[in-house]
């Protein structure tokens, strides 16, 4: 369960949050919504911990990040995956190498690394570009591989930032079916960043508008698409063909 209460975040006297409240139950994928700026990856990396609250809080499973240090908050972030539009994977590692990263970095032994890896490989269809640098691969098969380095470590929590934003539609299907997977096979709670409303429509149970910093609408995506006089209803109608 992600739990965020009255979070704010400033930069200097900038305020990109202000006053968010979220949560996310166990199991279930919440998708933020709402135009650049908005503030969606600052509120990313405040429930990865990579960014301090100015003010409220983050709780993920009942602990609060902002009070943990050290040890405890190396532990919580490890239940935290995170992947990113761009993938960052490192260039002259390959994807298996990529994919093995955190794990070794935590002291996995080695025959259990080429374990895991395999394991994940398989679990994003990739296990035949194993050994394939980034620039051999397409933005979905990076992306996929992202996906597969963010669930290295086995995360309760899983973060996709403009995970899909930039691919074709058939890669975007696989990475939303991927994603429904992990959160109906492994209960995996997902919070996903988008700003396709396809996204939206597709996987998420909850859904909430950002904008300037705020969350102007959230609610159940199949309570929200019955609001009559929602903007964010109408922006979720699909498209006419
Ligand atoms: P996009 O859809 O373009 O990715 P976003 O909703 O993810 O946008 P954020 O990256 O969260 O937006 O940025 C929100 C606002 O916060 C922007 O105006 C940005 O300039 C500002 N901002 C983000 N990080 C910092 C920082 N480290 N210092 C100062 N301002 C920042
Ligand atoms: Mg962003």
């Amino acid at each position: 369960m992600i739990e965020i209460s009255g979070l704010t975040k400033s930069y200097g006297s900038t305020t990109v949050l202000d006053g968010i409240d979220l949560q996310v139950p166990d199991g279930r994928i919440a998708a933020v919504v709402g135009p650049s700026g908005a503030g969606k990856s600052t509120l990313a990396r405040c429930v990865n911990a990579l960014e301090r609250p100015t003010s409220g809080s983050v709780t993920v499973h009942g602990q609060d990040l902002a009070a943990l240090s050290g040890k405890d908050l190396r532990r919580a972030r490890q239940q935290i995956g995170t992947v990113f539009q761009s993938a960052s994977l490192l260039r002259r590692l390959t994807a298996a190498q990529n994919v093995a990263l955190p794990l070794r970095h935590q002291g996995v032994a080695e025959p259990e690394v080429r374990r895991r890896v395999g394991e994940l490989l398989e679990r994003v269809d990739m296990l035949h570009r194993a050994n394939h640098y980034p620039s051999q691969l397409s933005g979905g098969q990076r992306q996929r591989i992202g996906i597969a380095r963010g669930l290295a470590l086995q995360p309760s929590v899983l973060l996709s930032d403009e995970a899909t934003s930039g691919l074709d539609p058939e890669s975007t299907r696989a990475i939303l079916a991927l994603l429904t997977e992990l959160r109906d096979d492994l209960g995996v709670t997902i919070l996903v960043i988008t700003h396709e409303m396809d996204v939206v429509r597709g996987i998420a149970d909850h859904v909430a508008q950002l904008d300037h910093g705020r969350i102007v609408e959230q609610g159940p995506v199949s309570d929200v698409v019955r609001r009559s006089d929602s903007p964010l209803a109408q922006a979720l109608l699909p498209m006419p063909p």
